[in-house]
């Protein structure tokens, strides 16, 4: 149970994905005194599986949270909240940061490290959502070996991204399979892709997808009335932002805060780290596991370091 009264923390971190989970325990280890304060909502949460991380590849992604997790209570330093963050002030440099958590809770913060993901806006075509993760994919790198030689298909419903599931299908068609149709769900299709389209075979089927349904390796797509088969289907939806943070310099899409090297944003007492950060010099933020750790143990570094030399009076 939290106390109405604040608790008074030198880091407080919103999000125990892996980046939050890896800079709790930075932050532990270095004896700061830290809330971590998660919602339960990780973004690889529906895959049944989670590649390209060394030690845990084809494992589930909630074996790290677990284990994660258990790393992180061992530190009694570090306490961990579930709730969500609901309330959030970030006022002058002489104000500790005030944070309230939807269960009452309430802490006041030297730092900030936000590490609360993205949410990804998946198709309202029926049957996509449901299967999101399991035979709906939204990555080659994370899932594309794992349909290596099926029939594949990639759906457009992003018309503000027209050339991505083109190049999106040339990729799988270059990588994993012989077999590519683009549904492009009516939506158009940049001439400048025409040509690249129909050099590696792409089939184009501009019918409305109305369903998915079925399992992953076995998944029917309906299109203008006709049921299509499939082995898996790519969908790459939009990403938005989790949580914002009033004033803080963000990217042209909205939907990642903006950092430095040391995954510090436009406010010197707030940090941000995993996916729902962006470097200032990547020219399109990636979002992986193994980054969001890099970054996470990053942030915490340099929380750590700027604490230290306040109390040392390094300046
Ligand atoms: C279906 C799918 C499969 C994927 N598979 C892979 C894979 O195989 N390999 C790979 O490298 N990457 C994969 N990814 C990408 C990977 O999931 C992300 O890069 C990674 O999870 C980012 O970690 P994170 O710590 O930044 O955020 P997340 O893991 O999303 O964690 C953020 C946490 O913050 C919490 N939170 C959000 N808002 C608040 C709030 N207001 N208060 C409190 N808590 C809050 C959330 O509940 C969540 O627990 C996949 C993504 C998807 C969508």
């Amino acid at each position: 149970m939290t106390s109405p009264t604040p608790t008074a923390v030198e880091v407080a971190v919103i999000g125990a994905g892996p980046a939050g989970l890896t800079a709790a325990l930075v932050l532990g280890r270095q004896k700061r005194t830290v809330v971590l304060i998660d919602s339960g909502q990780p973004r690889n949460s529906p895959a049944t599986e989670m590649h390209m991380y060394l030690g845990l590849d084809g494992r589930p992604p909630g074996e790290l949270r677990s284990v994660g997790m258990d790393e992180v209570a061992g530190h009694p330093n570090v306490e961990i909240v579930h709730s969500t963050v609901t309330g959030l002030e970030v006022t002058d440099a002489d104000t500790p940061i005030r944070l309230s958590t939807s269960d009452g809770g309430s802490f006041l913060a030297e730092r900030l490290l936000v590490t609360a993901g993205v949410r990804d806006d998946v198709s309202g075509i029926p049957g996509v959502a449901e299967r999101f993760g399991q035979g709906v994919f939204h990555c080659p790198f994370c899932h594309g070996h794992e349909v290596d030689g099926r029939r594949l298909a990639v759906l457009t419903d992003d018309p503000e991204n027209p050339a991505q599931p083109g190049l999106q299908a040339v990729y799988l068609a270059t990588h994993f399979s012989r077999d590519v149709t683009l549904l492009t769900n009516g939506h158009p299709v940049p001439e400048e892709i025409h040509e690249t389209l129909a050099r590696n075979g792409i089939v184009l089927d501009h019918r409305p997808v109305t369903e998915v349904t079925g399992t992953d390796g076995a998944l029917t797509v309906c299109a203008g009335g006709e049921d299509l088969t499939f082995g898996a289907v790519f969908h790459t939806p939009r990403e938005q932002s989790r949580h914002s943070v009033l004033g803080l310099e963000i990217d042209t899409e909205g939907a990642h805060i903006l950092v430095d090297w040391q995954q510090r944003t436009s406010d010197p007492r707030v940090f941000a780290a995993g996916d729902c950060a962006r470097r200032r010099d990547d020219p399109v933020p990636l979002a992986f596991v193994a980054r969001a750790v890099a970054a996470g143990q990053a942030a915490a570094l340099w929380i750590d370091q700027d604490l230290f030399r306040v109390r040392a009076g390094l300046g």
